[in-house]
């Protein structure tokens, strides 16, 4: 639905972003893919059989293609086959004009050449490496089309069926797990790949050379998985292995889903764009954030490697299983992946620290949180231009942060089965942010949408200030103000008095304490740390430090370090010698 307006005011927008989404009249059913591929060489062919289907009547079908000479090009139809003339329209894609309207299923044919590039890092590449060449790819999010002609876009997923024609000393590997190969004449071999499971464009990815591989066994609920060297470097995979039998369980206990892509593949890059892109079936890495030979593995690397897997490792849920319906909504990928690796990684901690890592990230995006130095999450991507800003550092961030505080607000097992129910009833399939809030909204019975649209959609982070309104006359309550519009779920405990949740709308709330409360000696505005906002202590909560929780005191740390009040240096001087050293050492920062 939300796409459907975006497009409608691109459309009016500019000529050019006129041609950035594909029209809807066809939608692809399934592509077939086959390459030919030698990494020795700059060039590439191709040929790709894509099933539409044409929702209604269109003469010419528009597919995503940049830098692909097409050799010919087919539309069948029933019976009929005929050739179809191929029209340039931008850099970005092609027309395939079947000389009269078209309507129902269709398959389009083309045959191409495309090229290796040996000095970018995305679409698809080459690279030589100890005096090997290596061919690999990475897409997201657009360069798909300069692989294949294809329907480059996140809401068009389909079954991939990929096979690659490579020389008899090479493998190949892609989202599937190999199906066959076949000997072919002159040195070549043909490998057939299995079916992948629906996926858009920007996932398939694929590798070729002379590749080693260490054999990382069955991981959580019989997933077979492989690490992917270059030549020589298999038993530097030992501890990507190990990382995948610890994390892949835990992600698939907590979204009662197991891992659906059938095998799982870790590829190491000698260079890549990314950090680590979270391809299917295929996750591709750069090599020191992957490989480490066994007798150099440190703690710190494999919890690195531990924490960088559970960010990529859980995209096969949040991005993959179910992926975003446009990039406008990529923090359902990035701000998932971001949020739910923090959480694999505090069952590696004790209780006390849980949540200290994530709010120490949200420290750090909070810095910049403002229309001078950010963006909001969720921004209309509508140019090759504004693409690049697709995983600008706001969506994992605050895209998180958020996420954490749902989940504060919301209740953890409410949170965890409302996130089931979006994962299921979207399974395969696209999703956008209101279908991530009628499911939260359904589990909890609070419809988390104004909140969702006020974090999401505007930059900033909000302040609140509480005061105990505590006189003779009526029962003590807790009078909140905020300093900006939206909604604002805050959670707040006070002496004695256990933790609860309001959404706060207007600028100024008064709550009322639970009857029979006395005037509590304290109050904490932030329950569990877990909301995105500041508050502003005119007097600091020195009487609660012995009862905050290790979440609670480093916000407090971070809510009182603007404060030059005394009561706020004198609560960061007690902080100083916090029994958790992180917090500690964020205590004499503040003071600095
Ligand atoms: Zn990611």
């Amino acid at each position: 639905m939300r796409h459907a307006v975006a497009l409608g005011t691109l459309l009016t927008a500019s000529l050019f972003s006129q041609s950035f989404y594909l029209p809807s009249e066809a939608v692809p059913r399934k592509q077939t893919v086959q390459l030919t591929v030698d990494p020795a060489r700059e060039t590439f062919e191709g040929s790709v059989s894509i099933d539409v289907e044409l929702k209604a009547p269109a003469s010419i079908v528009w597919l995503n293609a940049k830098n692909l000479p097409i050799s010919s090009a087919f539309i069948a139809q029933g019976e009929s086959v005929r050739p179809a003339k191929v029209i340039p329209s931008s850099d970005e894609r092609i027309g395939i004009d079947g000389g009269r309207p078209l309507e129902g299923p269709a398959t389009i044919r083309i045959a191409y050449q495309g090229r290796l590039d040996d000095k970018a890092l995305s679409g698809p590449y080459r690279r030589k490496f100890e005096g090997e060449w290596y061919a690999y790819t990475t897409f997201a999010p657009i360069e798909a089309r300069r692989v294949f002609p294809c329907f480059d876009e996140p809401r068009f997923k389909t079954p991939w069926d990929i096979s690659i024609r490579i020389k008899r000393e090479h493998k190949a590997f892609s989202n599937g797990r190999e199906l066959s190969e076949t000997e072919e004449s002159n040195g070549w071999k043909l490998v057939k790949f299995a079916t992948t499971e629906p996926l858009p464009a920007e996932m398939v990815a694929f590798a070729v050379g002379p590749f080693d591989v260490y054999d990382g066994g069955i991981a959580g609920h019989g997933t077979p998985v492989q690490v992917i060297t270059a030549k020589g470097h298999a038993a530097e995979g030992h501890a990507a292995a190990q990382a995948t039998a610890a994390i892949l369980p835990r992600l698939e206990a907590y979204t009662g889903i197991p891992y659906a892509f059938g095998k799982l593949d870790h590829l190491a890059l000698p260079a890549g764009a990314f950090g680590a892109v979270e391809n299917p079936g295929l996750i591709t890495y750069r090599t020191r954030n992957l490989l480490v030979p066994p007798n150099q593995e440190t703690a710190t690397f494999t919890r690195a490697l531990r924490s960088l897997q559970a960010h990529e490792i859980g995209h096969q849920w949040f991005g993959n299983l179910v992926t975003q319906a446009s990039w406008d909504d990529v923090w359902l990928s990035e701000g998932f992946a971001t949020w739910i690796s923090a959480k694999m990684m505090d069952q590696e901690e004790p209780p006390e620290r849980v949540h200290l890592a994530a709010i120490a990230a949200r420290e750090r995006i909070m810095a910049v949180d403002n229309p001078a130095r950010s963006r909001p999450v969720r921004t209309a991507i509508n140019s090759r231009d504004t693409a690049r800003d697709v995983y600008n550092r706001v969506v994992y961030e605050k895209g998180a942060a958020i996420l954490l505080m749902l989940e504060g607000w919301l209740g953890e097992d409410r949170f965890r089965n409302g996130l089931r129910a979006y994962l299921k009833e979207h399974r395969f399939g696209n999703a956008t942010t209101d279908d991530l809030a009628a499911a939260l909204g359904a589990v909890s019975g609070n419809d988390p949408s104004r909140v969702l649209n006020t974090f999401l959609n505007t930059t900033g982070v909000p302040e609140l200030r509480g005061q105990l309104l505590c006189d003779r006359v009526s029962a003590p309550r807790l009078r909140v103000t905020k300093s900006s519009p939206g909604s604002v779920p805050v959670c707040w405990r006070a002496n004695r008095v256990p933790s609860s949740c309001t959404v706060l709308e207007g600028p100024s709330t008064e709550i009322a304490l639970p009857t029979g409360t006395a005037c509590p000696a304290w109050f904490y505005l932030n329950s569990g740390g877990t909301g995105y906002y500041r508050t502003r202590w005119s007097q600091a909560p020195t009487q609660a430090l012995s009862e905050l929780s290790g979440a609670e005191r480093l916000t407090l740390v971070y809510d009182l370090r603007a404060s030059k009040n005394a009561s706020a240096q004198a609560a960061l001087a007690r902080l100083t010698s916090d029994a958790d050293p992180q917090i500690a050492s964020a205590a004499r920062d503040a003071l600095k």
